[in-house]
């Protein structure tokens, strides 16, 4: 019996995830039960605490959006990239993301040795001008281009 607290307010008494509690097995969990836990921890319990205070630097899984090449890396190196892209892959070809008004494609080479960090984000209002600028002077190039033979 006893008051039902939620996975994850338990989870932080137990300092935990709620999704470890999940695992474990418990969809929910009373206040005695919690009681329980803190008074002797379980197997689950001691595993899952000791998991997070693993020290030394993690790793995680990224993959090239392009082809699916799959490197582990510290997290830090790409952790502002919202795109990456394999060096097999970024020569000559840019990442399929979804284009938006107003957003941009800013590429950073060699984020994580093996890869180029795309970032996709709105661009800046300097950023914007600067591709209005580079627009229109592709567009006067064009112009001057088809206006030649007749001149
Ligand atoms: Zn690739």
């Amino acid at each position: 019996m006893g008051e039902r607290v939620s996975l994850g307010a338990a989870g932080q008494r137990l300092g935990v995830s709620g999704g470890d509690i999940r695992r474990a097995g418990y969809a929910k969990v009373t206040a005695g039960r919690l009681e329980a836990w803190e008074h002797e921890p379980p197997a689950w319990l001691r595993k899952a605490r000791a998991r997070k205070r693993r020290p030394g630097p993690r790793r995680v899984e990224v993959s090239c959006c392009v082809c699916g090449t799959v490197r582990e890396v510290r997290p830090s190196l790409v952790q502002d990239c919202t795109h990456l892209v394999c060096g097999p892959c970024s020569s000559g070809k840019r990442p399929k993301v979804p284009s938006r008004p107003g957003m941009i494609l800013v590429r950073t080479f060699d984020v994580a040795g093996y890869f180029d960090g795309y970032v996709h984000r709105i661009a800046t209002a300097g950023e914007r001008a600067s591709v209005h600028r580079a627009a229109a002077l592709a567009r006067a190039a064009f112009l001057n281009a088809a206006g030649e033979p007749e001149s």
